[in-house]
């Protein structure tokens, strides 16, 4: 059977990126001070993040120029391919039509660079010299110092300790592009050694290495900080995806009925799905967009939509998200990058606004898929794309049961080459499910802050 590609030239890749506040029916919930509990002003971010993404973070303007700079770098391994699954297709018996984009192609390995190298971009622009930042599995790490090392920028990153031990090539690739790790909670900071003062023990969140980094960032008048999913000019940087998907898509003379993606924090979710259902909200097009996200950390389909801290130490804003609260402590599932306890708030506000579905799949339900992907089409996915493939499979076999020949979309977020270990335990039989009960969500929901 033969592969079906579709590749646009590079002068076709897109030149500005796609921001969905514009198309939005009611405005987003503004973000909160954590000390005062009062809107957020610009100054507020100002120590933290340089002016341009600030700007783009609050923007309602429907199109935003990708800079010619970065243009440059995307080129390198934009735009991404777009396959059809055939194989997986006949594997699956299905009369449905399987595409998928892979963004497995970038140097570091996943859709991260996306907005990595944006942002180095724009703080490079307003003279920051060092960049400090969380990584959980080391996806967005890598992707950070890959974007660091381009502009000549210190990037320096705390890495959630249980990953920081488990995951020794993820760090290995910083330190290559010439990041320094640091596992965290560390003693460098008030809030890490607050934490590790109560817990010595602790493995880390998210949470609590988002709290480190920017703790650090506040400090310097040369450091920013960055963050590679959640906040809206993060969404809006991934839309080349779904922007070349659309353009591939009428390549190969097809729309999708329905988009899937995983969701950790949102951003590939919304890179691949947002310029489609911005197509749908203007009254376009019409499609169906399913969210997948693991039942070990299942913040749209079991947290609450309300105003929740960003982070452990309640440094960040407080934004109104599908959150299961900022003390969730994830089980150690292998899909890292998708452990935070938060969504993205735009992510978040779809699903409320019901132009979107969730569903949370089970660990060993994923890397069935995965392996099953892998088997026909080749290409190894990453323990969080897994959850899309299942995703998309679970979509097939619906369309098997009905009879109905429609098409799927989904988003390949990244491969999976430093994530042997977790196909090892997957192959050995010792991965094991992982259910997050009513009664922990309740009780880390108990923490949410009084305000909104
Ligand atoms: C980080 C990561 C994710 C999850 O983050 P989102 O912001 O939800 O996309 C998914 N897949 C891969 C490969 C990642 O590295």
């Amino acid at each position: 059977m033969s592969t079906v590609k579709y590749v646009l030239a590079e002068q076709d890749m897109p030149t500005s990126w796609y921001n969905i506040a514009a198309d939005l029916p009611t405005p987003l919930a503004p973000p909160l001070h954590p000390g005062t509990g009062l809107p957020l002003g610009l100054a507020d971010l100002a120590p933290i993040f340089p002016i341009a993404l600030i700007m783009q973070e609050v923007s309602t303007n429907r199109t935003i120029d990708i800079p010619e700079e970065v243009q440059q770098i995307y080129r390198q391994w934009r735009p991404s391919p777009l396959y059809r699954a055939r194989r997986l297709e006949a594997a699956l018996d299905t009369p449905a039509k399987i595409y998928y984009k892979n963004e497995g192609v970038s140097p570091a390995g996943s859709h991260k660079p996306n907005t990595a190298v944006a942002q180095a971009y724009y703080n490079k622009q307003e003279g920051v010299k060092r960049l400090v930042t969380e990584t959980g599995a080391g996806q967005w790490g890598s992707s950070l110092a890959f974007a660091g090392a381009l502009f000549g920028l210190e990037v320096k990153v705390y890495m959630v300790k249980v990953s920081y031990h488990q995951k020794p090539y993820r760090r290995a690739l910083m330190e290559v592009y010439g990041a320094s790790v640091v596992a965290s909670p560390s003693t460098e900071t008030v809030c890490g050694r607050a934490i590790l003062a109560a817990h010595p023990d602790s493995t880390g969140s998210l949470g609590i290495a988002i709290s480190e980094a920017v703790e650090m960032a506040a400090q310097r008048e040369d450091t920013k900080y960055a963050l590679g999913s959640v906040l809206n000019h993060v969404m809006l940087h991934q839309t080349v995806i779904g922007q070349e998907a659309m353009a591939q898509m009428e390549m190969a003379g097809d729309y999708p009925d329905v988009i899937v993606a995983c969701t950790g924090g949102g951003s590939n979710f919304a890179g691949i799905a947002f310029p489609f259902i911005g197509a749908k909200l203007r009254g376009e097009r019409n499609v169906r967009v399913l969210a997948v996200e693991p039942a070990a950390c299942p913040s749209l389909t079991k947290g609450k939509f309300a105003y929740d801290f960003g982070d452990t130490a309640h440094l960040a804003p407080i934004t109104k998200m599908h959150t299961l609260g900022s003390s969730f402590m994830p089980s150690g599932i292998h899909a890292g990058g998708l452990r935070y306890h938060g969504m993205g708030p735009m992510v978040s506000h779809l699903l409320d606004l019901g132009k979107i579905e969730a569903t949370a799949i089970q660990q060993l339900e994923t890397f069935a898929a995965g392996l099953q992907f892998a088997r026909t089409e080749g290409i190894l996915p990453a323990p969080e794309s897994n959850h899309a493939v299942a995703g998309a499979i679970r979509e097939a076999l619906r369309c098997k049961e009905e009879g109905k020949s429609e098409t799927i979309l989904f988003n390949l977020s990244g491969h999976g080459h430093f994530d042997m270990q977790a196909y090892m335990d997957y192959q050995a039989g010792v991965l094991k499910d992982f259910e997050y009960s009513d009664e922990e969500v309740a009780m880390a929901l108990a923490g949410l802050p009084s305000v909104g």
